[in-house]
């Protein structure tokens, strides 16, 4: 666990934390714990980009140049370092996008060339619409099925129901490793070991697991794992598509363009092998280069002493939230992660998030891009507190203190 000390050390790698001047209104708080929705940026991301573009600013893979030779070195060794990261049998299986969102449409898209009608597809009631919509559009185009795995009341996937969806005809299961909504993990080692009984591929959308626990692609056996590197203390813009080298292989290319071919000629284009055949056009070199600081930065205080560190800020908050009068927790009796949701009776989550605000703490209000999970539960939004691992018990306090103070406001 870490020490008072080493959370102080940890804060002051972020400047943003020490100055916040936008949520600095009232009170001088500066709290934030809106990390399921992007975390802040430690000084050496932000300072390796800044590098980059004073010192380095080269495309890359075009010429000979030392500039281009050290970007492209540099892009490589983040490739190999997120390769180690999730444990991914080789670096070709790692390819670059711009994010989750456009991970999952690369993969929907590759995929849709095989899809034909009748097939199925199935995803959870849980998702957010990243992990939605794309497989609504796909089906409805090739006149595929997509079924959806209920949730209880508690917001947990419902197996039984789920063995039976599996059939001969289900080509991919897409799913949340850990949902956005309300933390909970999904028992995703069990569905995947379901699914590929029937030879169905699983896509496994890491974007709220990725900061907080040990992803080992490998030992999981998941076709795909996706997630955005802006939610692991990286830049925005950049994201992950892990896949397994096998699947990638049959992949035709999603866009076209330069970087990713071995020969055009007017007729006929032959492609580059992976993973560059899926990475067209000028990557976000920037990003990459933010990548690979992000990844040093989660490796250096080890992803295991970052996971003990928000579940403990975790059950802390849970201890004191539960005393408040009318307030409903989605879901406590789950396993614990980063992410925690919740309600107080009579009082619609905006009015709440916009008074706290006022006080300087920001965290997010709403259905939180997972409408129909939302629905299904009646509700219209929850308040989303989640942390990240220069959060503090001290700001915990501070935020109990502001909403009861709202609370009396409002109610
Ligand atoms: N899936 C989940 C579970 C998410 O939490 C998010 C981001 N909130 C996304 C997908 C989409 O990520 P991005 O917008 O970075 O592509």
């Amino acid at each position: 666990m870490f020490s008072y000390e080493e959370i102080k050390q940890i804060r002051n790698q972020f400047p943003i934390l020490n100055q916040f001047p936008i949520l600095k209104k009232k009170e001088n708080n500066s709290i934030y714990f809106d990390n399921a929705a992007t975390t802040q940026k430690p000084v050496q991301v932000i300072n390796a980009i800044k590098k980059y573009y004073c010192n380095f600013n080269s495309n890359v893979n075009r010429s000979f140049h030392v500039l281009d030779q050290f970007t492209n070195n540099y892009l490589e060794l983040s490739r190999n370092n997120i390769k180690y990261f999730i444990n991914a049998k080789s670096r070709e299986e790692i390819i670059f996008t711009s994010g989750t969102t456009e991970s999952i449409n690369l993969i929907a898209f590759c995929i849709s060339k095989v899809i034909k009608k009748s097939y199925d597809i199935i995803i959870s009631h849980s998702e957010h619409h990243s992990n939605i919509i794309p497989w609504q559009v796909l089906s409805q185009n090739h006149n595929a099925n997509l079924k959806v795995i209920p949730v209880n009341s508690e917001g947990e996937l419902n197996i039984r129901v789920f063995n039976k969806l599996m059939t001969k005809k289900t080509k991919l299961i897409s799913i949340s490793h850990v949902t956005n909504t309300f933390g909970i993990i999904n028992p995703i080692k069990k569905l995947i070991k379901t699914a590929h009984k029937y030879n169905s591929l699983v896509l496994i959308d890491g974007s709220q697991a990725i900061s907080h626990l040990t992803i080992d692609v490998q030992n999981l056996d998941c076709d795909f794992y996706v997630f955005s590197i802006h939610k692991m203390y990286g830049p925005s813009g950049i994201g992950i598509l892990y896949g397994k080298k096998k699947v990638l292989d049959k992949f035709t290319p999603y866009q076209c363009g330069g970087g990713m071919i071995e020969k055009v000629t007017l007729k006929k284009t032959i492609f580059s092998g992976l993973p560059f055949k899926l990475e067209s056009g000028t990557p976000n070199i920037a990003g990459i280069i933010g990548t690979n600081k992000a990844l040093n930065f989660i490796v250096n205080y080890s992803i295991i002493k970052i996971k003990n560190y928000e579940t403990k800020l975790l059950k802390y908050a849970l201890k004191i939230l539960s005393n408040i009068n009318g307030i409903k927790i989605y879901y406590k009796n789950s396993k614990l992660t980063k992410i925690l949701s919740f309600n107080i009776e009579n009082i619609h989550s905006f009015d709440l998030g916009k008074l706290l605000n006022n006080y300087g703490i920001a965290f997010r209000t709403g259905t939180h891009c997972a409408q129909p999970i939302m629905d299904y539960l009646k509700l219209n939004g929850t308040i989303r507190i989640s942390f990240a691992i220069y959060n503090t018990i001290e700001e915990i306090d501070i935020f109990y203190k502001y909403l009861i103070k709202c609370l009396y406001y409002l109610r």
